[in-house]
């Protein structure tokens, strides 16, 4: 029984996961002929439940999983094992009980308790991650070009956001810039899959491509939606003012480009992305809005930042038309609404409320925004 379980481990490592399930299946037999005790026999089934999972053999991976609870109840792995089996057929019910007595039967382990927050999230059917450059991506790099762009990403403190349906398991990436790779992991590790890049302007810091000055002395190519485009066959969302640009200096095919309005929706799921157009900081600059029960969303790209507002000094900004998009647009939205920016400048969030009160959506006339911006 060992010599078929280190076999089968060592086909694990192989990827050779048809093997493992043989080689775990014959283990498990030879453990009944000579009557192992069943705590002994919970692991073969446990690791014979991953390969099946591997496999995309769900009811397998279930069947192995609920074997290997069986022969050791106080076996944390195993209902672990069983929770995985669950949550890869979308009964996130099933999948959040396994995981919860997974984690009472080792309350240390802090995978255990992320997987359970997971299934709950699953239940309510909503995903939402704000991810920063240096943080949740764009960390270890691999090479010497890596390197170089990690450490401008980690300079910049970009976001990147991840927005979607938590029960089908499809998100849309917004802005996504600097490790396309880095990205996708983190989506991959959450069982999330890609459906969608949303760009919210065209700076090459949010959607990758050819950097201006002084990054561009590098030469180097920065990754972004271009690369989810023609890789990953994903759909680029960006506003139709915005789009010429992202195809030129991003290279994004035009086939790839479904171009929005003010008001736009799209609909990840049973989520609803609504676009408000907000230019100023580029001439196709879009936030994105999500209304929810508890509290809106609002992804706000370089429109409006914790007490500030994207850089107006650029070649392609307008004061004016700013001025409208804050003062007009966003002030309208519901106070309570967390705003979620493009920078980590002072933190993750903001809300409508306070920025009225003490950001730049404060009540003012267009006279004295203008004044303040120097016209
Ligand atoms: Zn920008």
């Amino acid at each position: 029984m060992e010599a078929l379980k280190d076999q089968g481990n060592d086909a694990v490592r192989r990827k050779d996961f048809h093997a493992a399930v043989d080689l775990y299946t014959r283990a498990i037999e030879a453990a009944k002929a000579c009557a192992v005790p069943d705590h002994e026999v919970a692991p073969l089934h446990s690791n014979a439940s991953f390969a099946c999972l591997k496999l995309g053999d769900f009811a397998q991976a279930r069947a192995h999983a609920g074997s290997a609870v069986a022969a050791n109840p106080t076996w944390s792995k195993g209902h672990f094992r069983l929770g995985e089996a669950l949550f890869a057929t979308s009964d996130y019910a099933g999948a959040e009980k396994a995981y919860s007595r997974a984690s009472e039967l080792a309350v240390e382990d802090v995978t255990l308790k992320k997987k359970v927050a997971l299934a709950r999230e699953a239940m309510a059917g909503f995903y939402f991650r704000q991810l920063l450059a240096g943080r949740d991506f764009a960390v270890s790099a691999g090479n010497m070009i890596e390197r170089q762009i990690f450490s401008s990403a980690k300079q910049m403190q970009n976001y990147v956001y991840l927005v979607g349906d938590a029960r089908t398991r499809e998100a849309v990436v917004v802005d996504a810039a600097w490790d396309v790779k880095g990205i996708r992991s983190f989506a991959a590790a959450e069982n999330m899959k890609l459906v969608g890049a949303v760009v919210t302007h065209y700076h090459f810091d949010h959607t990758g491509g050819t950097p201006p000055p002084p990054f561009d002395q590098l030469g180097i190519k920065v990754p972004g939606v271009r690369e989810l485009a023609v890789e990953d066959k994903l759909p680029v969302y960006v506003n139709k003012d915005d789009a010429k640009t992202v195809m030129k200096s991003n290279g994004v095919p035009s086939e790839s480009l479904t171009l929005l309005e003010d008001g736009g929706e799209v609909s990840i799921g049973s989520v609803k992305l609504k676009f408000i157009h907000t230019p100023g900081h580029t001439p196709g600059s879009q936030c994105i809005h999500i209304e929810r029960p508890e509290q809106d969303i609002l992804i706000s790209g370089d429109t409006l930042f914790i007490g500030s507002c994207g850089r107006l000094d650029l070649p392609d900004c307008n004061a004016k038309l700013m001025y409208n998009s804050l003062q007009k647009k966003l002030s309208a939205l519901p106070a309570t609404t967390r705003v979620y920016p493009g920078h980590d400048y002072g933190g993750p969030y903001t809300t409508i409320s306070r920025e009225r009160e003490q950001g730049f959506l404060k009540p003012m006339n267009e006279g004295e925004w203008m004044r303040m911006h120097g016209h």
